[in-house]
């Protein structure tokens, strides 16, 4: 369901979506805490999508923790087959069966240390939404992909391999979550009009594979994001939430993200 929500002074078709990234953090007691506490701290938030991101231990029992909350829980990562003789690894299907509503994909800490490509990537985003899931596609440019001038060939690259194959019906269900990767865990933001100006390039590139279902699709930014600076990224035009790693920890700071999204 679409909604439309004031950003500066136009009104904006998307919804705003916050959506927390816990890494390799917290154990099923811990997890379980902090949402408890989150739940508390968000219940009257309306118009913003809340989404916490956790390892695949906790998910059942994060699930169970947010039920009949404003709060929907999301896994870090998928395989993109139904079932078989893939050892160790977690099918879409099992998310989809204890009540996991959307995957990030494509993180950068998975491009860079588990090596993988666009084209594996896009099969997690068909299997996802095969699903009935939400993926929730990450892209970003490293610094030295930025010092060459590269930001916006490199991200249009991933946004069209990652999207490869989907149509403009199956993208009103994705997220992109822009995250340049000099930003993720160093404490160095874009600033608010570095990350629009490369929103705006994305949903060009997404407007000229979907048409103007472009303008109803959610992109995320990522890096660094935290209260002190959330909510001016997110009155750009073209910012419609945050994935959020190191403040996602505790629930005071996520909230105050949350809150900045109003
Ligand atoms: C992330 O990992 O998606 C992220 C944005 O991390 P951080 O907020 O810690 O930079």
């Amino acid at each position: 369901e679409i909604t439309t929500r004031l950003v500066g002074s136009e009104m904006c078709i998307r919804d705003s979506v916050i959506a927390g990234n816990w890494k390799m953090n917290k154990t099923n007691a811990e997890a379980v805490e902090m949402l408890t506490e989150l739940k508390g701290l968000v219940k009257d938030v309306e118009g913003v999508k809340i989404v916490i991101g956790a390892p695949f231990t906790a998910l059942s029992d994060a699930v169970k923790a947010v039920e009949g909350s404003n709060v929907e829980i999301a896994a870090e990562n998928v395989y993109p087959k139904s079932s078989g003789a893939y050892t160790g690894e977690v099918s879409p299907t099992m998310l989809k069966a204890i009540g996991v509503k959307y995957v990030i994909l494509g993180h950068s800490e998975r491009r860079e240390y588990f090596k993988e490509s666009n084209e594996f990537i896009n099969e997690k985003v068909k299997a996802v939404l095969a699903a009935g899931m939400t993926p929730i596609l990450c892209v970003g440019e490293k610094l030295e992909d930025r010092e060459a001038g590269r930001t916006a060939e490199v991200n249009e690259t991933q946004v069209r391999e990652g999207l490869k194959d989907i149509t403009a019906e199956e993208a009103k269900n994705i997220i992109i979550a822009y995250e340049p990767v000099w930003a993720i865990g160093t404490g160095k933001t874009a600033t608010p009009e570095m990350a629009q100006e490369t929103h705006k390039e994305i949903r060009e590139v997404l407007k000229s594979m979907f048409g103007t279902v472009a303008d109803e699709m959610v992109i995320q930014y990522g890096g660094s994001m935290k209260p002190e600076n959330a909510a001016e990224l997110l009155a750009q035009a073209d910012i419609d939430g945050g994935l959020i790693g190191g403040a996602s920890l505790e629930a005071a700071s996520f909230a105050k993200i949350v809150l900045a999204a109003k």
